[in-house]
């Protein structure tokens, strides 16, 4: 079908410098590379063309405006969207504390300064400042975690996954470990006890069944290439009902007797009891070690609160070990990690100061009345600012731990459930997902629910902003259209 109109609004169509020329870009360009810029505007004018060779009729296009002003006005908002970091914050809404998918633990404000300071400037990262020769970097928290975990030695990698790596490689490579079949987890990710063991050279000794496991089934395991009794902590599951398993003091006696070292992976470097403040007992670090385990490794990143790391804390000759291994290099942390375990660690030194300030151990042990007024106060303000065709409630929930700690913990928690009318919530969560800061939620029965117990106090207010900039003005439809 000819549409001698095409040519002529394609002709109407200003060219990219004319856009680039109008004021508002012209001062974008002071801040963002002339390039972006420019492209963003050709994707402007490259939509345009389409949608006017695309016109089945004239006066489809007769209310499209083609003035160089309201083309430079849509490219800015593309400008915006392309200077956005991929990697940003978002509000935790799930309830769900401790989210691989989210980063894990946020840091405590000590530990930002700490990477601020460190990063700004050089530092004496592997400098003594007493003798002005090479140091280690890994001093400037061994000694922290030794006074912490009552262990003689520790050393920080990565991630637990490369501290249970390198701790198997050196003590265990060619050499037989005994595990509990009733503990050979998978984490998530591509953490897989058997993998990692094999990966790590060590061969992989089962004992036991998937529900119990005796002490005389290491015994009958133990032979000439015996290298290492492994106990896992599992921490993203529960084996209940009919079960054994052989608890550490146990297998330390074992392991003494037959000259055979004790491994613990601990999951969730725990480093206060929990049990305190009303959660689920979950095992500390320093239980381990006063058992007499002689290899303990732990994240950095779960219940401890600080940066992403593996730790690994146990015997002064087994850790020499371990720090001399070549693989040691390759597992090494930066500098940002060191000065935000030093500064998370000290916050430990007074128990108070921790659970106030560690934001995982703050929210962790939040009280549900908080929680309730937090929430309710959210609700009313969502309630006097949305549409009456929003369905607005709070509830109480249980939220979870998760990230493998504390697998049977439920925590009482507080939700704000949102409904609107004739959209489904999933098309809610995706809308908040799309948000400033981005919002993620759940979705269940058809609400999208959000919990404070994985929301710091400070975030209400953003929450609330998010929400609105978000859904403020729908509500007289019955869809929610794409907001511009
Ligand atoms: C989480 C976990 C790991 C892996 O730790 P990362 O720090 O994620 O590498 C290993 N073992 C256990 C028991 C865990 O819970």
């Amino acid at each position: 079908m000819p549409r001698e109109f095409v040519g002529r609004y394609l002709r109407l169509l200003p060219a990219v410098d004319r856009v680039l020329s109008e004021k508002i870009l012209l001062d974008t360009q002071k801040e963002v590379p002339r390039a972006i810029v420019a492209e963003a505007v050709k994707e402007v004018l490259d939509e345009k063309r389409s949608i006017i060779s695309g016109a089945a009729l004239e006066k489809e296009l007769d209310l499209l405006n083609f003035s160089p002003s309201t083309l430079a006005k849509e490219a800015l908002d593309k400008v915006s969207l392309k200077m956005e970091h991929n990697l940003r914050p978002v509000l935790n809404a799930t309830g769900v504390l401790l989210h691989t998918n989210l980063g894990r633990a946020p840091l405590a404000g000590a530990a930002i300064k700490a990477i601020k300071e460190i990063g700004v400037t050089f530092s004496n990262l592997e400098l003594s400042l007493k003798d002005g020769k090479r140091s280690s970097r890994f001093e400037h928290v061994e000694e922290l975690f030794c006074r912490m975990t009552g262990a003689e030695a520790a050393f920080i990698v990565n991630n637990n996954a490369g501290a249970v790596f390198l701790t198997l490689n050196t003590l265990a490579a060619g050499k037989e470990v005994v595990v509990s079949r009733g503990e050979l987890v998978e984490i998530g990710g591509s953490f897989r006890l058997p993998d990692v063991m094999s990966s790590s050279g060590a061969c992989l000794t089962e004992v036991g069944t998937t529900n119990r496991t005796y002490l005389k089934d290491y015994q009958k395991a133990i032979g000439e290439s015996t290298a290492l009794l492994l106990k896992v902590h599992t921490s993203n599951f529960k084996i209940s009902g009919f079960t054994a398993a052989v608890p550490s003091s146990s297998l330390v006696r074992l392991g003494r007797k037959k000259g055979i070292y004790v491994m613990e992976d601990l999951g969730s470097g725990v480093l206060l009891d929990l049990s305190k403040y009303g959660l689920p007992y979950e095992p500390m670090v320093q239980d381990s070690v006063k058992a007499g385990v002689d290899v303990v490794t732990f994240s950095g990143d779960k219940l401890l609160g600080g940066p992403q790391a593996g730790v690994i804390v146990g015997k002064s000759r087994l850790l020499e070990r371990i720090k001399s291994n070549q693989l040691a290099r390759a597992l090494r942390v930066d500098k940002f990690t060191l000065a935000a375990m030093e500064a998370t660690l000290r916050l430990y030194l007074d128990e108070q100061k921790a659970l106030q300030e560690i934001p995982i151990l703050r929210m962790l042990t939040a009280s549900a009345d908080l929680l309730q007024h937090r929430a309710e106060k959210i609700a009313c303000k969502l309630k006097n600012n949305l549409h009456e065709k929003w369905r607005i409630d709070i509830s109480q929930e249980k939220s979870r731990v998760g990230g493998g700690s504390l697998p049977s913990a439920s925590l009482p928690s507080w939700q704000v459930s949102l409904q609107l009318e004739g959209v489904n919530a999933h098309e809610l969560a995706r809308k908040l997902r799309g948000a400033r800061p981005p919002v993620i939620a759940r979705v269940r029965d058809q609400k999208v629910l959000l919990d404070f117990r994985s929301l710091s106090e400070e975030e209400d207010l953003l929450l609330l902003k998010a929400i609105m900039d978000t859904f403020g003005n729908s509500g007289e439809q019955t869809e929610v259209r794409d907001e511009k």
